[in-house]
């Protein structure tokens, strides 16, 4: 099992990446985040995937879903960090705006 503190908006979270039995958590979810204990867990067996690309893809958005969770929350959005319409949402719209805004800046040559 591997374990990281990260700042999410000011606040430290553990992320626990681990098999389901590592985690302690139930076969049915992929992750999850608890918000009054700051832990995020995301299986690393949760999936069979044929490759290697395939399985990474797969990591990043369950850990960007599990991170928006927690950004909602420490945002003061409470009730839409409960909300699995809008995590998602989040997850991917700011995954968008990342890879746009590098790509753009890249594009102009203000980074590399
Ligand atoms: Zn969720």
């Amino acid at each position: 099992m591997k374990a990281i503190e990260i700042d999410i908006l000011g606040t430290p979270y553990d992320i626990l990446f681990g098999t389901c039995e590592e985690l302690g958590i139930g076969e049915d979810l992929a992750g999850d985040c608890d918000f009054y204990t700051k832990r995020i867990r995301v299986r690393s067996d949760s999936i069979k995937c044929d490759t290697k690309q395939r399985f990474e893809t797969y990591i990043q958005e369950v850990m960007a879903h599990e991170i928006s969770h927690a950004i909602l929350y420490e945002s003061g959005l409470v009730s839409s960090a409960e909300g699995e319409n809008m995590v998602e949402w989040l997850s991917i719209v700011a995954f968008k705006l990342v890879d746009t805004t590098f790509k753009a800046l890249k594009l102009m040559e203000v980074i590399k």
